[in-house]
């Protein structure tokens, strides 16, 4: 069974920060037409400030001080809305692996979970507004459903698809939370950028998960 250490964690955030500069380009495209064109520019500057700040973390750091360090990056870097809604999803997901120096399979189930509570408790968002809820909230549900049994590589599998999904349907949304709620139906038709982002988050942790457990 495959377990995670928090240099595990810290490598992952490497791959986070790696994929979101290869989609930077393509996400401020999906912010420009519902929004004002920066997510892709928003999520580089906190992932990369996530790389700089994680490298000066101790080799025996554990998995909640690699998510409680990201929360507070996010937090400082990222001014715009991506930056408080994920502080909060890394400040949850720190407090639901504390004083495990290593996470299961079902652990990281529960750090998709409290991702998704920390999205929804600090924007009040629900499914089907047309925001990163809509890829996070599924995700978790899937992650969860999977729990007790499933490898690691399963289980992000299935919460990956599930982002997919969810932020696929939100091309079929009208906007009502978040900047694009200006434009009301004029929404409908386009992909939410957080929703997009959040569902590429979820398929490279399951691409990475699937290297670990293979
Ligand atoms: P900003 O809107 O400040 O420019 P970004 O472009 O980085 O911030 O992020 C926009 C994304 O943030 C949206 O596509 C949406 O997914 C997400 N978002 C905005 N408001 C909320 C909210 N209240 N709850 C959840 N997600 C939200
Ligand atoms: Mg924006």
């Amino acid at each position: 069974m495959t377990t995670l250490s928090g240099a595990d964690i810290a490598d992952l955030f490497g791959a986070f920060a790696a994929m979101i500069e290869r989609e930077k380009d393509h996400l401020s495209a999906l912010d420009g037409v519902i929004g004002d064109g920066d997510h892709g520019v928003t999520m580089s500057i906190g992932f990369q400030a996530v790389q700089r700040a994680l490298a000066e973390l101790p080799d025996d750091a554990a998995p909640s001080d690699v998510f409680m360090l990201c929360a507070k990056t996010f937090l400082n870097a990222v001014g715009a809305s991506a930056g408080p809604l994920y502080a909060t999803g890394f400040m949850r997901a720190a407090a639901s692996t504390k004083g495990k120096q290593t996470l299961g399979a079902d652990d990281v189930a529960d750090v998709i979970a409290a991702m998704a509570d920390g999205v929804v408790h600090r924007g009040k968002a629900e499914v089907g507004q047309k925001t990163m809820v809509d890829a996070w909230q599924p995700a978790a549900d899937a992650a969860l459903a999977a729990k007790g049994g499933a490898s690691l590589a399963a289980i992000t599998q299935s919460a990956a698809d599930a982002a997919q999904a969810g932020a696929e349907a939100t091309a079929q949304m009208t906007a009502s939370k978040g900047r694009s709620a200006n434009l009301g139906d004029r929404s409908l038709g386009h992909v939410d950028p957080g929703a997009a982002s959040a569902a590429l988050l979820l398929k490279t942790l399951a691409s990475w998960a699937s290297v670990r457990d293979g």
